[in-house]
């Protein structure tokens, strides 16, 4: 049987292991993904990238691609629920109620202050063929499609896996080959791993089922608003929010009105036949639609639980779970991708350090810590904005089954009366609460670390928006790097663009810090970037590397933001969350940030 040796064996070719795999080789560290499936994803399914994703992206020189690929902001502004798409009856092609979303609309400018990168859209079938052709380039051999991990066993050095090549050998049964590997990711979406360890997951499960279309269709002709990237429909038919459906438009190339594919999504009700074919499905689209010529061409279609749940470990020795195999929610949000980014750039770099000596394995313990919060965070979060959905149905007055009930449910939401103003006031307060989906910045952006990696400064945490709309941005250490505007030799460039992914930057105003950093740097064997910010009249020379240097705080805002004083510091992580901070300047600073090093690695 072959044998192979590497670092990091990944199971799971999906986003979260193709984006593991070129996180490691951005800072050297060798890794193997094997994907059980043939190829990269045929469905859509994830849509939404948000502007911390899209910050690592950028780390990673990933983001102008997906950003090429993607939908141009002014047409993901917002969703829109409506009646129907077609139809001429009196309760057609109403409008419910729109609501900005993803940064677009009334919060462009609040998203804009507080990130170099905006939101934007690319379905999971066309971000993994990209990840995978970047992971590939990056290490030659490293995704290997239709590979299975069958069965793995761990030791105190490492992991050996059993991995199937189901092209090859014998056909039906594959050719097998052992991998032996210092540490096994799992980003297997919990198909297989995390079972075959017996972590279980806690939360609801098979919350509700549903089914997604994937058809290409011209539907410009009932589109009137481009700015819309999902529509919501609810009508006296569709007995409410999931089953009147969803549609999302999916490009690949037209991202307006004439998108030329899309997805349809709706709850499969009781009394939908189990077995879900074209027919069927078309059938149930032209209903709801109200489009009874429509004659889509179906590419795929794809069912799928909703469930809210959380794995109880992260960690079980040498194996590590991340993306959807640590945490399923529903969609909500557009969290699910998002987080499995997340996790996958927290582990990156503490692999990278442990691997290659610098630090102990109890650094991988962090991973847990950090991430295990955030994973729950956003499950409970996405299970709120779906439970607040009904509310929708609810405020309309939607009774289930009662066809006539809900027409004049609707007749009356629409009507000229007294009764008919108090209804459409009760939806608006039902329609204000559905931001909880789209309107999730602090969600996106600003996950914090309690515990972990970090040096806790005996600050208190500052309260978080419970509705998670604003975002405040702190140095605390845990948090993300808040985003500011510098500027060097006349070329303006953000706070985040300095944080390179294989080493720490410190965020400093005295040049004593560059002298401390260079010593603690070569005391600690890890690098450190200095970025040394001027206040706004001050005056940026040049000495620094590729991205540390001096830099002018042009409108103040680093200054505003950074929450030390004028000869403090803060230490920032390769994944731009704050590591250490101090509020002035230590009498021995290079001794300080060597003190601060050896416990951030847990030295
Ligand atoms: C309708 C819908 C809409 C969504 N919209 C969004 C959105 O807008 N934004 C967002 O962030 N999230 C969204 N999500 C969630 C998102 O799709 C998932 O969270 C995300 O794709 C998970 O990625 P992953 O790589 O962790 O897991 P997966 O995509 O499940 O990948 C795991 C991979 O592991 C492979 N595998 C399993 N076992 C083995 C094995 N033994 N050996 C080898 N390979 C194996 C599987 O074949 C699979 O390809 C949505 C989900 C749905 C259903």
């Amino acid at each position: 049987m072959n044998h192979i040796e590497v670092p990091v064996l990944i199971a799971g070719g999906g986003g979260c292991g193709l984006s593991l795999s070129i996180f490691l080789s951005g800072i050297g560290v060798r890794s193997l993904v094997v994907e059980r499936n043939p190829a990269t994803t045929d469905h859509p399914r994830a849509h939404i990238l948000n502007q911390r994703t899209m910050e690592i992206f950028r780390q990673h020189g990933l983001a102008d691609e997906v950003y090429r690929q993607g939908t141009p902001a002014a047409l993901m502004e917002r969703i829109s629920f409506r009646t129907s798409l077609g139809g001429d009856g009196p309760l057609d092609r109403r409008l419910i109620g729109n609501l900005d979303g993803y940064g677009g609309g009334a919060l462009r400018q609040r998203y804009e202050a507080d990130s170099a990168c905006r939101a934007t859209n690319l379905p999971l079938m066309q971000l993994e063929p990209l990840l995978s052709s970047v992971a590939e380039q990056r290490a030659p051999g490293g995704v290997r499609f239709h590979h299975e991990l069958v069965s793995f066993e761990q030791d105190a050095e490492g992991v050996t896996s059993r991995v199937r090549d189901h092209a090859s050998g014998d056909h039906a049964r594959g050719a097998d080959y052992t991998v032996r590997s210092r540490y096994l990711i799992a980003a297997d979406g919990g198909k297989t791993v995390g079972r075959a360890l017996g972590i279980g997951m806690d939360g609801p499960r098979r919350l509700r089922k549903m089914v997604n279309t994937y058809f290409s269709a011209d539907l410009s002709q009932w589109i009137d608003d481009d700015g819309v990237l999902l529509f919501y429909f609810i009508n006296p038919d569709g007995q409410g929010q999931w089953a009147g459906g969803g549609l999302v438009k999916t490009g690949p190339t037209r991202w307006d009105r004439h998108s030329e594919s899309w997805v349809f999504m709706r709850e499969l009700s009781a009394d939908d036949p189990e077995v879900i074919d074209e027919s069927n499905v078309v059938a149930r689209m032209r209903d709801l639609l109200r489009l009874p010529d429509f004659n889509p061409v179906v590419h795929k279609i794809g069912r799928w639980d909703v469930e809210g749940v959380v794995a109880r470990r992260y960690r079980a020795g040498r194996i590590f779970l991340a993306g959807d195999a640590a945490h399923r929610h529903p969609p909500v949000s557009a969290l699910g991708l998002n987080t499995a980014f997340g996790d996958a750039h927290n582990l990156a770099w503490k692999l990278a350090l442990v691997l290659s000596g610098k630090a102990p394995d109890a650094l991988l313990d962090s991973y847990e810590a950090e991430r295990a919060p955030v994973g729950a965070r956003v499950s409970e979060w996405a299970l709120n904005g779906f439970r607040m959905r009904s509310l929708i149905d609810q405020a309309i007055g939607l009774v289930p089954g009662q066809t006539e009930a809900n027409r004049q449910a609707f007749e009356r939401l629409y009507a000229d009366t007294p009764g008919g103003a108090t209804a459409r006031a009760i939806l608006a307060e039902a329609m204000h609460i559905q931001r909880i989906g789209p309107q999730a910045h602090d969600m996106e952006i600003g996950y914090r670390y309690e515990r972990g990696a970090l040096v806790p400064d005996g600050t208190t945490a500052p309260e978080r928006d419970p509705m998670a709309g604003i975002y405040h941005p702190i140095t605390r250490p845990g948090s993300r790097l808040p985003h500011a505007v510098l500027e060097r030799e006349g070329r303006r460039v953000g706070t985040h663009d300095l944080v390179g992914p294989g080493g720490f930057t410190l965020f400093c105003s005295r040049a004593a810090w560059r002298r401390a950093a260079a010593s603690a740097a070569k005391q600690a064997g890890v690098r450190i970037d200095t970025v040394l910010i001027r206040g706004q009249g001050g005056h940026g020379g040049d000495r620094g590397g590729n991205l540390g240097g001096n830099y002018r705080d042009i409108d103040g805002a680093w200054t505003r933001l950074r929450q030390v004083g004028a000869g403090g510091a803060v230490l920032v992580r390769p994944d731009a969350h704050v590591a250490w901070r101090t509020m002035e300047m230590p009498s021995d600073p290079a001794a300080a940030l060597v003190a601060a090093l050896m416990s951030v690695l847990q030295r």
